[in-house]
């Protein structure tokens, strides 16, 4: 029987060798596969040119004449075969450095032929090397576009024989033998209401297409499909796992929660805080298992809205835990938490690599008797020693710092699976947050505690340091405090280190001892010495802090004004901008001032650019996503984003929230898919679960 998962040797001139080699270089097996292998260009043949129309700017030309001779014309290396082709108005040269002898056989002499190339001009004539022949009494017989498809290749398929041509003969072929099995995936009521074009119509027009405008349309329908069972993929898989996955339920609001909520809360909670608590706590009341990521820029005050969810768990008679990615952050967390937390009866520890082992025992103990409350810590936590009596939620900081086994590992520590909460400030542009986090729950802080005033941020070169010394030491004149951050790349640590080293040094001299004190932190330091020297400057001991960047994560220290960024195109943009998230803190008008050398790339000055023009996580974020596309973005190596076959995430994202809309509408009518009318949709989506890999596991 004739299907689309035949293999592709079913094609009327596919050789085993070359479905072998296809296979290979392109990972192409079935007809299926081949089907949904798409052009990357068209070359647009519906022009035709005479000879006296071509002009030396001309790039690609399509001309209908004859060969009227051929010969051979040795060079300094070998030879080459010239033909001269003619038409009405003139002649030129087609020229063959590889493969003469067959082509030479190969040519006729006076019949009309359609000859396509790349035009060269040189002392006046003009000449095609290899251009692609084909006779007019064939061109004219054969299923012909006047778009013609380019396909991806390799340079071994080119090398062995396995041409664009021949690529597109094989689809051709594909498309005549198997049109009729093509079969349509979307239901009636979604082609209408978008005014799609069947599936038919659209896989022959991506690669023959009619006309632009066919091809425009065809693409926008296969976009469409393509990111629409992605959707479907992920939130039924949500779907699933709210049914499957029984979560405690926190159904009390007492004691702890109210407590501190009238009580002890150092400042009324904003808009957006509240939101987000909101619907937290319905989560956790609702008997389902909540997985939800708290997304919220540098200083948007996700702690405490973390905080207040132990609380929850602890008026239920469970224990909470909050894992951060350093030593320092998870010290800040544990400080903040227990000063909040003082006069009420809450007992919370910290468990951190350097936490002694006494201590550590203690901590082992009071967690298995439950009589520890809250468990702050970094990796630490996920040793097999530590267990807990009963832990109802687990809170994640910073979560891009951690890999996904690590965090799996912090869930498993209980037999029923506590409540998720992963917290992040690097915003994820909601386009990729959609397909890569699609089946988490996500809330958004969108809203900074009220007074926070803008950092004003400025890029200077080099050449200007002197004058950004003096700024510096206005700033310390005030009481304000200053970071210089080094770059720190892992390949060239050496080279970094020194960079840091000698600009130590040359900050020493601007700015002596005893008047200045200077702290500095970097990779190469013991941990207990960093610590040191970071907590000089939390106590305001030192108005300087030298650092790579080390203090990118979580660092508090209102007082500091001023972050200076040296060899700053040498950052990411979301380095960038958790960076600028450690000033700004306080009261006082914080600055950033990134300084540069004047050699920049282009994509150097966007970012740098970016940066002065916007402090918004989600803007920068956006930029960010289409300077590096979506591999090098947090979480998307694992969400399939990265092998879309036509669609993509950055550009076609209006048609991916039709397309998730769509998935959510339908599932909320259908949600097994059983209606009649979603028959097709039915169909494809289980073949699709069959062939695909596992979606993204953040959980
Ligand atoms: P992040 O979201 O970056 O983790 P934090 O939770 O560390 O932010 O909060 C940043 C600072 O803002 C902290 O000093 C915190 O006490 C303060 N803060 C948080 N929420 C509010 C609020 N609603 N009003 C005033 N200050 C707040
Ligand atoms: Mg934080």
């Amino acid at each position: 029987m004739l299907t689309l998962n035949n293999p592709i040797t079913y094609i009327k001139g596919v050789s085993v060798q070359k479905a072998s080699l296809l296979y290979a270089e392109l990972g192409i097996k079935t007809c299926n596969d081949l089907l949904n292998f798409f052009p990357f260009r068209y070359i647009d043949k519906t022009t035709f040119y005479t000879i006296n129309q071509l002009q030396p700017t001309t790039a690609e030309v399509q001309i209908v004449g004859k060969i009227t001779s051929v010969k051979s014309v040795a060079q300094k290396r070998g030879s080459r075969l010239v033909a001269t082709f003619q038409d009405q108005t003139g002649s030129i040269e087609l020229v063959w450095f590889k493969g003469q002898k067959w082509i030479k056989d190969a040519l006729r002499i006076n019949e009309p032929y359609v000859v396509y190339g790349k035009l060269n001009h040189y002392n006046g004539s003009f000449s095609i090397p290899h251009p692609e022949l084909e006779l007019v009494a064939v061109y004219k017989k054969k299923l012909q576009s006047k778009m013609q498809p380019v396909y991806p290749s390799t340079e071994k398929l080119t090398n062995s024989g396995v041409s664009n041509k021949l690529m597109r003969t094989y689809v051709q072929n594909l498309l005549q033998q198997f049109f009729d099995h093509i079969t349509e995936s979307l239901s009636q009521e979604i082609i209408d209401n978008f005014n799609l074009m069947s599936k038919r119509e659209a896989l022959l027009n991506a690669h023959f297409p009619k006309s632009q405008e066919s091809l425009a349309k065809a693409q926008s329908r296969l976009k469409f499909e393509e990111l629409f069972f992605i959707q479907l993929q992920l939130l039924r898989k949500k779907l699933i796992n709210k049914s499957k996955i029984k979560g405690f339920v926190f159904e009390n609001v007492s004691n702890n929660f109210n407590t501190f909520y009238n009580d002890y809360l150092p400042f009324n909670l904003t808009n957006a805080q509240k939101r987000v608590l909101k619907e937290i706590r319905k989560d956790v009341a609702s008997g389902a298992h909540m997985n939800r990521l708290l997304q919220g820029d540098v200083g948007s005050g996700k702690t405490i809205v973390a905080l207040l969810a132990m609380l929850l768990a602890l008026d239920n008679g469970f224990q909470a835990t909050m894992m951060a990615p350093t030593e320092i952050l998870a010290t800040q967390h544990y400080i903040a938490i227990s000063e909040m937390l003082a006069n009420m009866n809450i007992k919370v520890a910290l468990l951190t690599g350097s936490v002694r082992v006494k201590k550590r025992r203690e901590i082992h103990n009071d967690l298995m008797d439950g009589s520890l409350h809250i468990l702050i810590g970094t990796h630490a936590l996920l040793e097999d020693k530590v267990t807990f009596k009963n832990l109802g939620i687990a809170i994640i900081d910073e979560q891009h710092r951690f890999g996904v086994a690590q965090r799996s590992k912090l869930w498993k520590k209980n037999t029923i699976v506590p409540h998720i909460l992963v917290m992040t400030a690097t915003p994820i542009p909601r386009t990729l947050a959609m397909s890569v986090y699609g089946d988490l729950d996500v809330s958004v802080i969108d809203e900074l505690p009220p007074g926070r005033k803008e950092v004003k941020t400025v890029h200077r070169f080099d050449s200007n340091r002197l004058s950004v010394f003096k700024f510096m030491k206005d700033e310390i004149e005030k009481g304000r405090q200053v970071y210089i951050v080094y770059p720190l790349i892992q390949e060239s640590e050496a080279m970094d280190y020194k960079d840091l080293m000698d600009g130590y040094e040359s900050v020493s001299r601007e700015f002596p001892s005893p008047k200045y004190q200077i702290s500095i932190v970097h990779g190469q330091m013991k941990p207990a010495d960093k610590e040191f020297e970071m907590q000089r400057f939390v106590n305001g001991e030192t108005q300087i802090m030298v650092a790579t960047t080390v203090i990118e994560v979580g660092v508090n220290v209102p007082n500091a004004s001023v972050m200076i960024i040296e060899s700053a195109e040498r950052f990411g943009l979301s380095q960038l901008h958790q960076l600028r998230g450690r000033v700004g803190r306080g009261a006082d008008q914080s600055y950033c001032i990134l300084l540069s050398s004047y050699k920049l790339s282009e994509e150097g000055k966007t970012r740098l650019k970016t940066m002065v023009d916007t402090t918004d996580g989600f803007k920068i974020a956006e930029v960010d996503l289409k300077l590096r596309g979506p591999g090098n973005i947090m979480g998307t190596q694992q969400s399939g984003v990265l092998n879309l076959k036509i669609a993509d995430i950055v550009k076609d994202s209006k048609i991916l929230v039709a397309a998730r809309n769509t998935a959510i509408s339908l599932l909320q009518d259908d949600d097994n898919l059983s209606k009649p009318e979603n028959s097709n949709i039915k169909k494809t989506f289980i073949q699709l679960v069959k062939t695909s890999k596992i979606w993204s596991e953040i959980s």
